[in-house]
């Protein structure tokens, strides 16, 4: 079978046997699709660089029938290297990866996710940005995207004032309706959650909020948000928040 060019990032690694490794690429064409590299580990490679966490460029697979495909070489468009060498951006991007992989799953291609999760690394690499907002913008961008658009107006039950957050429902409810597990809101949450979640892809960092406090709160709302819909626990979420406070 001829060898297949597919244009993507690796978002996921694992050790494959004593000297492999299995790459999982977020693809254009074909969503998140698995290859083997043969023989990564252990000795020097011609251009392992270029299968590293977080490389993106065109990667040629060799397709065999029944098997995973053979990972041969790869075109690298950019490397990403400054998030694979600072141990708080590589931690925030894995986690970003793991819950973009959980959510869509493999061989489900989804152009627009590929482009906010590659334009979120990109901003990790060449710009100054603050980890916890991009964390909290990239997991209400991508539930948005995915399916669970929130609605922020008035409570979903009663059409009563909204202030609370239930990321069970995915609305404001009110005082009334809202349960354990809700999060209380104010004016400035529920706006900086509507611009974050309407505002076009690439507009999704334009804004500035000086109060860390209010970054601190959207991302226990974000994450509640992504956690409940997943169905998951993510131990790269529990090691970024190590690493971070170191
Ligand atoms: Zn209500």
């Amino acid at each position: 079978m001829e060898d297949l060019v597919y244009r993507g990032i690796i978002i996921k690694q694992a050790n494959y046997g004593d000297a492999h490794r299995m790459l999982w690429i977020f693809t254009e064409t074909d969503g998140i699709i698995k290859a083997v590299r043969y023989g990564i580990r252990g000795k020097k490679t011609s251009n392992a660089a270029a299968f590293q966490l977080f490389s993106y460029g065109d990667f040629k697979l060799r397709p065999s029938r029944g098997e995973i495909m053979t990972a041969v070489s790869a075109d690298v468009l950019d490397g990403f290297y400054p998030v694979s060498e600072d141990i708080k951006k590589l931690s925030l991007a894995s986690y970003l990866a793991d819950i973009t992989y959980t959510l869509l799953g493999e061989a489900n291609p989804d152009k627009r996710i590929l482009a906010l999760f590659l334009n979120a690394v990109y901003a990790s690499s060449y710009k100054e940005v603050d980890l916890l907002k991009l964390k909290a913008v990239y997991e209400l961008k991508l539930m948005s995207i995915g399916g669970y658009m929130p609605k922020l107006d008035v409570c979903s039950v009663c059409g009563g004032v909204g202030e609370y957050f239930s990321p069970e429902r995915g609305t404001l409810v009110c005082r009334h309706h809202q349960v354990a597990g809700d999060t209380k809101t104010d004016d400035a949450l529920v706006s900086l959650m509507r611009y974050i979640s309407g505002c076009e892809d690439r507009k999704m960092l334009s804004f500035t909020v000086n109060d860390k406090a209010l970054i601190e709160r959207l991302n226990k709302i974000t994450e509640k948000y992504v956690a409940l819909h997943c169905d998951a626990e993510f131990k790269s979420l529990a090691y970024f928040y190590n690493i971070i406070e170191i």
